[in-house]
């Protein structure tokens, strides 16, 4: 286990579409490596998750999860969650503006608009596959993690780029109310 380095925007294993994870190689030594590593690096950084490629390993998987996240004080709880070999699908058109920020993107926060309701397949970390509904502010962070296997960072999605501020200007004229309409999704939803 070990914490490791987060490459920034920019960076070609992060520009790049991630492989799948052989299926077979979940259970071996080295993937559950890569998994630990994750967890920690995340958790050290105050992440609300991490992908792979984040720390450099070019395979479609990311971790999740939010306690009492001082980088993300409205984001709701998600207990610890290990996405492998993820498939994303919309169950409907609700969107919400999401305001973002990214362990590879230093001090930006914008705009960028997510689905409210989807279905998501995976395999968890002990092999088995997995199937959840996932509504609310909660579907927002599974679609930026998502979109990192594909090489996209959120900036890559911010449709009006007059939103881009840096972490102390949000915290200073915005958190509050996007705060509240935080609260307002998460009530509608329960996550
Ligand atoms: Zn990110």
């Amino acid at each position: 286990m070990a914490i490791r380095k987060i490459l920034e925007i920019g960076h070609p294993v992060l520009a790049a579409r991630a492989s799948e994870v052989d299926p077979d190689a979940i259970g071996t030594a080295e993937v559950q490596g890569w998994i630990d590593d994750m967890i920690d690096t995340m958790r050290d950084a105050n992440g609300a998750g991490i992908a792979a490629n984040q720390i450099g390993l070019p395979h479609r998987l990311f971790t999740i999860e939010v306690g009492d996240n001082p980088r993300y004080p409205y984001k709701p709880r998600v207990p610890l969650t290990v996405v492998i070999n993820p498939v994303v699908r919309f169950l409907s058109d609700e969107t919400f503006t999401s305001n973002e920020g990214c362990l590879s993107v230093p001090n930006i926060r914008g705009n960028v608009t997510r689905r409210t309701e989807i279905e998501v397949t995976y395999v968890d970390r002990n092999g088995h596959t997995q199937s959840d509904t996932i509504r609310g502010y909660s579907a927002c962070t599974w679609q930026h993690e998502y979109d990192h296997l594909d090489g996209l960072l959120f900036p890559h999605r911010v449709t009006d780029p007059s939103s881009f501020c840096s972490w102390d200007v949000f915290q200073t004229f915005f958190q509050d109310d996007y705060a509240s309409e935080v609260e307002d999704l998460v009530a509608k939803w329960g996550s």
